[in-house]
C-alpha cells in the first residue's frame, strides 16, 4: 500500500508526542504574577529572583528571557513567568498556551482590591488556575492586610484564616519580608497539584517571546514543557523552523540541554515565532519544513480572509459612514519591541468594545517601523504606533512627505487610552435640541423679490438669527427648517427677546399664515467618550 494524505492538516499529526505526563517525573510549578498596576508585581518578581540559591553561587548575570527559574535551599524549583499582568497571560491562553499552574495574586495592603485585581481573579477562575494571595507593601504605614482579605470575600476569594482555602502570605517586596513563606506556599500549592512531566524523548513547549537581535539573529525565549531540548535539535515553532544553534539560560550561561520547566533562549530559528506558539522537536529538516510551510499557508489563507472581510476605510468613507450610522473602524499599524507586548496590546485593543466604533490592527509586528509599514499606513489611512520602537530613516521620510504622524509609546495603558480618545473622536456626537422661544405671526407682508415676511411678536423666550425653526399651525408641526432673516424695524438683528416685535422669514418656505406659531430651537452637539 502507498500512503495517501487525506487532508493537508494531517502534517500536524503526531507532531507532539502523545505521552502521558502523569507517568513522568515531578516537575517545577510554573507561576504567573498578576495584580493591579503599581501593587508591586515587578518588585516582587525581582525580590523572588534574588532568593535563588543557584544564581547567587554562579554569579551569572541575570537575563530577561521571559521567565526565570529559582532553586530553594532544599533544591526545590519554581519557574516564574516574568511578564507580569493578565494581558500577557490571556494572550498566551488565547493561543492555546495554558502553561501557568499557579497565579500569585498581588494586592497592595495600602490600596486593597482594585479593578485589575478583580480582572486577575476572573482570569484565574476562567482558566481554573489556583491562586496564592500575596498581600504586599505591609511595610507601608497604615496598610491594612485585613481589609484586603475582607474586600476579597466579595469576589469569592476566601483566605485560610477566614475559613477558606486560599493560601495568603503578607509580604513586602521592598523590605524582602516573608518571601520565604511565599515561596513555601507556592511549593505547597504545587504539591497538591502533583505536577509531572516526561523528561525523555523529543521536546515540546511554548514560545514566550521572540525578537531579532543584531549579530545573533532570531532569538526566541521558550519554556520547555516536556522532553529535553538539546543543541542540534530540529524545531518547528508556529510557522517557523530551525536547528537549535545555541541555548542560554536565565543566568546568561550557555547550556547544552534544557529539561521541562526550564526557560531558555534559543538561537537558530528561521523567522520570528509568536508569543504563545507551541514548539516541537521533529526528526528531520524535511518534516520541519513541511509543517512550517503548511502552517504558513494556513495562516496566509486566514489572514487574507480577515483582511478581505475587514473594513479598512479612508477618511472620506469614514465621514460617509458616520452619516449612514454604520460602525466606524480606526485602522492601526503597530510595531513593538517584543512579541509579548504586541500580543498584549493587540488583545487589549480587541477588548475595546462599542457598537459604533472599533480599532482594527491592520498590521502588527516586532521591530522598527519601516518603509513598507508607512506605505501601508498611507493606503489604509491607518494611525501609526510604535511601542518601544522608532521609525527608521526611510520611514521617517515617507511620514514627513505625507504628513503622517507617528505616535510613540512606552506604556501600554497610554497607548490604549490614546486609541480610546481617537475612537471617541470617531463616534457621532450626541445632537441635543434646546428650546429658544416662540413667536406668533401677527401679519404677513408680501415683498416682491423677497417673498413673504412674517410680522411677529416673541411670546416666550428669545428668537435668534441662524436658529432652527418649526412652523406650528393649530399646534401641528407643518414645516421644519431654518430661519433666513430676523429683523427688528428695518435692521437685521442677532436676537429678539420676549414681548418685542420682529420680522421673520423662513428659508425656502412660504406657506405661512397669520396665527401660525414659529418655534425656535438650537441643536448642540456634545462629544462622546468611550
Ligand atoms: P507593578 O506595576 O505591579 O509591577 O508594581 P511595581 O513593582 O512597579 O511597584 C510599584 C511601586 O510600588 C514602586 O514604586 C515600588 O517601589 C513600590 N513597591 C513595591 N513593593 C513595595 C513594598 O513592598 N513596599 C513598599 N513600600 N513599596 C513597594
Amino acid at each position: 500500500h502507498t500512503v495517501k494524505r487525506v487532508s493537508d492538516s494531517d502534517v500536524e499529526i503526531g507532531l507532539i508526542d502523545n505521552l502521558d505526563d502523569s507517568k513522568g517525573k515531578a516537575r517545577a510549578p510554573i507561576v504567573t504574577i498578576m495584580g493591579h498596576v503599581d501593587h508591586g508585581k515587578t518588585s516582587l518578581l525581582d525580590a523572588i529572583r534574588a532568593t535563588d540559591v543557584v544564581g547567587k553561587e554562579s554569579g551569572g548575570i541575570t537575563q530577561h528571557i521571559g521567565a526565570y527559574q529559582i532553586e530553594t535551599t532544599n533544591q526545590q524549583k519554581i519557574t516564574f513567568i516574568d511578564t507580569p499582568g493578565h494581558a500577557a497571560f490571556s494572550s498566551m491562553r488565547a493561543r492555546g498556551a495554558n502553561i501557568t499552574d499557579i497565579i500569585v495574586l498581588v494586592v497592595a495592603a495600602d490600596d486593597s482590591v482594585m479593578p485589575q485585581t478583580i480582572e486577575a481573579i476572573q482570569h484565574a477562575k476562567e482558566a481554573s488556575v489556583p491562586i496564592v494571595l500575596a498581600i504586599n507593601k505591609i511595610d507601608v504605614e497604615g496598610s491594612n492586610p485585613t481589609k484586603v482579605k475582607q474586600d476579597l470575600l466579595q469576589h469569592d476569594i476566601v483566605t485560610e484564616d477566614m475559613g477558606g482555602e486560599v493560601v495568603v502570605v503578607e509580604v513586602s517586596a521592598i523590605k524582602k519580608k516573608n518571601l520565604d513563606e511565599l515561596i513555601e506556599s507556592i511549593l505547597l500549592q504545587a504539591e497538591l497539584l502533583d505536577l509531572k512531566a516526561v523528561y525523555e524523548g523529543p521536546s515540546s513547549g511554548v514560545v514566550l517571546e521572540s525578537r531579532v537581535d543584531i549579530g545573533r539573529g532570531i532569538v526566541s525565549n521558550i519554556l520547555v514543557s516536556r522532553g529535553t531540548l538539546k543543541i542540534g535539535d530540529i524545531v518547528v515553532a508556529g510557522a517557523n523552523w530551525g536547528k537549535v544553534r545555541a541555548l542560554m539560560n536565565d543566568k546568561g550561561e550557555r547550556i547544552d540541554s534544557a529539561e521541562p520547566t526550564v526557560p531558555v533562549e534559543v538561537l537558530g530559528l528561521n523567522d520570528i515565532p509568536q508569543a504563545g506558539d507551541q514548539y516541537a522537536v521533529v526528526d528531520s529538516e524535511y518534516r520541519a519544513r513541511e509543517v512550517a510551510n503548511y502552517r504558513k499557508q494556513a495562516a496566509l489563507k486566514k489572514n487574507n480572509q480577515s483582511l478581505r472581510g475587514a473594513e479598512v476605510i479612508s477618511a472620506d468613507q469614514m465621514l460617509n459612514q458616520i452619516k449612514e450610522g454604520k460602525r466606524k473602524i480606526l485602522p492601526i499599524i503597530l510595531k513593538t519591541d517584543v512579541h509579548g507586548s504586541m500580543e498584549a496590546i493587540n488583545s487589549s485593543l480587541k477588548e475595546i468594545e462599542h457598537e459604533e466604533v472599533a480599532a482594527q490592527v491592520v498590521l502588527s509586528g516586532v521591530g522598527a517601523l519601516n518603509e513598507s509599514d508607512l506605505m501601508l499606513a498611507l493606503t489604509s489611512n491607518a494611525v501609526v504606533m510604535g511601542f518601544n520602537v522608532r521609525a527608521d530613516m526611510p520611514a521617517k521620510k515617507i511620514a514627513k512627505q505625507n504628513s503622517i504622524e507617528i505616535k510613540y509609546y512606552s506604556v501600554i495603558y497610554e497607548l490604549i487610552d490614546d486609541v480610546k480618545n481617537l475612537l471617541s473622536g470617531l463616534m457621532a456626537p450626541i445632537q441635543k435640541e434646546s428650546f429658544l422661544g416662540y413667536a406668533s405671526i401677527k401679519k404677513i407682508f408680501k415683498i416682491s423679490k423677497v417673498g413673504k415676511i412674517a410680522g411677529c411678536e416673541v411670546t416666550e423666550g428669545t428668537v435668534k438669527k441662524g436658529a432652527k425653526v418649526r412652523l406650528l399651525r393649530d399646534n401641528v408641526v407643518i414645516h421644519e427648517g431654518d430661519l433666513s432673516t430676523l429683523k427688528h424695524h428695518q435692521n437685521e438683528v442677532k436676537e429678539v427677546k420676549q414681548g418685542v416685535e420682529c420680522g421673520m422669514s423662513l428659508a425656502n418656505y412660504d406657506n405661512i399664515k397669520e396665527g401660525d406659531i414659529i418655534e425656535c430651537f438650537e441643536i448642540k452637539s456634545e462629544k462622546r467618550t468611550l
